[in-house]
């Protein structure tokens, strides 16, 4: 194993119906999609003493760094250990060769408080044990320094799925603190969590509106570091706040959180009722929290105006590949007036997504999985006026004329809640002005 390379870049269990009336065809075959190494990215950039390092291949290192676009030099939160010919052909111990790049590590960077080992391929190629690598690694630097590990790898992943496992592992690291049992007659106090890496900005906003519908002492988690460490227990209720976190919120439900069902804060529609879950859960009167929304939604309805003309009546065509295709979905037809010719999305939690599939316009078509091939030769049927895919497929798309928006964009960028509606509404407005000025 080299030295650490500084960088920067579905199938589950079967869930039971969700009582939507939307069929949703399955489809298996050739996928193309990113992997779960993505989600390094925007987790390094909201956890600010974590550090994840990827053992990999020079592959993961490069998918990582190009994504990301720093500077090598830079000294960013992230890094790879390369799996070369000497680990694989298992002349060098890789588990010795491990130890050896995080002492190096962690002697060097000392603002280092969380480390998380991100599995990928060639690591779950050579059945490298991280759990039991963070475990040994724990016993020589916790509590100066909490070791992880999740998996990153493409294999039968999508690449949100990196920031489930990474949350599921941060859950299962949490001390379990029993919760004192209420007395007869008085009432346990409930604890609202936001669960899903927002950016810190939208976060703010979040809690200021939280505030003013006098809701306190709301957590979000991810934190912002290592010490930031929600209690989780049979009192906390928690939204989330991403499509994508089954295993987190597994995990969640298995200390005794409740989820509070909505649908998820993209566009007006999906963050009013977001609030209002909220409220509901919270004992909060329908008026206080109509009173607190109204502005913001006012704000938030000027800024999408701007863009609908340009999107009312254009047929958009989804490739699966974030899982925020069905939140995404229902803001543009219900909010922007655009038409949905096809709506892939890896993979749906019927019972996470159940809110979000009632306000899709009825006959939506919804496919599951992919087929790349015969999900392309539909696309071409629909000829659609914007396509959203990941990047592997955007530029032959573009080749041949169609105007793409990159899925991954809709992760990296800040688009929950209120004030950011018109970004959001602006992500796709953007390439097809591009277009119209190419043309002109
Ligand atoms: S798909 Fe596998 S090998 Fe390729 S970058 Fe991702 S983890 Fe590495």
């Amino acid at each position: 194993m080299n030295a650490v390379i500084p960088i920067q870049i579905a199938q589950k269990e079967p869930q039971p119906s969700s009582g939507s009336s939307h069929q949703i065809r399955q489809e298996r075959g050739q996928r193309e999609v990113f992997c779960g190494l993505t989600g390094i990215i925007w987790l390094h950039r909201k956890i600010q003493d974590a550090f994840f390092l990827v053992v990999g291949s020079r592959t993961c290192a490069h998918l990582v760094q190009s994504a990301a676009g720093v500077m090598i030099f830079a000294e960013p939160r992230f890094g790879t250990a390369i799996i070369d010919d000497r680990d694989l052909s298992g002349i060098a111990d890789a588990n010795e060769e491990l130890d050896r790049v995080v002492n190096q590590l962690l002697k060097r960077r000392q603002d280092i408080k969380m480390l998380f080992l991100v599995g990928s391929c060639p690591s779950e190629v050579i059945k490298l044990d991280l759990s039991r690598a963070a475990q040994r690694l724990n016993a020589q630097f916790n509590p100066h320094v909490k070791v992880l590990n999740y998996s990153g790898s493409g294999i039968e992943t999508t690449f949100t799925q990196g920031d489930d496992a990474c949350l599921a592992s941060l859950v299962e690291s949490f001390p379990i603190r029993a919760s004192e049992p209420a007395s007869a007659g008085e009432l346990q106090l409930k604890k609202l969590l936001i669960v899903g890496t927002l950016a810190d900005v939208v976060e703010d906003q979040m809690q200021r509106i939280f505030k003013s519908m006098g809701i306190e002492g709301v957590e979000f988690f991810p934190g912002r570091n290592s010490k930031q460490v929600p209690v989780i227990d049979a009192s906390t209720v928690y939204l989330l706040a991403q499509p994508f976190l089954a295993d987190t919120a597994k995990r969640l439900d298995a200390r005794g959180a409740t989820r509070l069902p909505a649908p998820f804060p993209l566009g007006i529609q999906g963050t009013s009722a977001w609030f209002e879950a909220a409220a509901l859960a919270m004992g909060v009167s329908v008026q206080v929290c109509e009173n607190a929304l109204q502005a913001p939604r006012q704000r938030a309805q000027m800024a999408i105006s701007r863009h609908r003309s340009l999107l009312e009546n254009k047929k958009i065509f989804f490739f699966p590949d974030s899982q925020l295709e069905i939140p995404l979905a229902r803001f543009l037809s219900n909010e922007m007036g655009m038409q949905l010719t096809e709506v892939g999305v890896p993979y749906i939690h019927r019972h996470h997504l159940a809110q979000e599939l009632e306000l899709l316009p009825a006959n939506t078509v919804i496919v599951e999985g992919q087929h790349v091939e015969r999900q392309l030769e539909r696309c071409e049927e629909a000829h659609p006026d914007l396509v959203v895919c990941g990047l592997g497929l955007a530029n032959p798309l573009e080749a041949k004329g169609y105007t793409t928006k990159w899925s991954i964009e809709l992760v990296f960028t800040p688009i929950q809640g209120f004030d950011q509606a018109g970004d959001l509404a602006e992500l796709f407005s953007r390439p097809l002005v591009r277009k119209q000025k190419i043309a002109a």
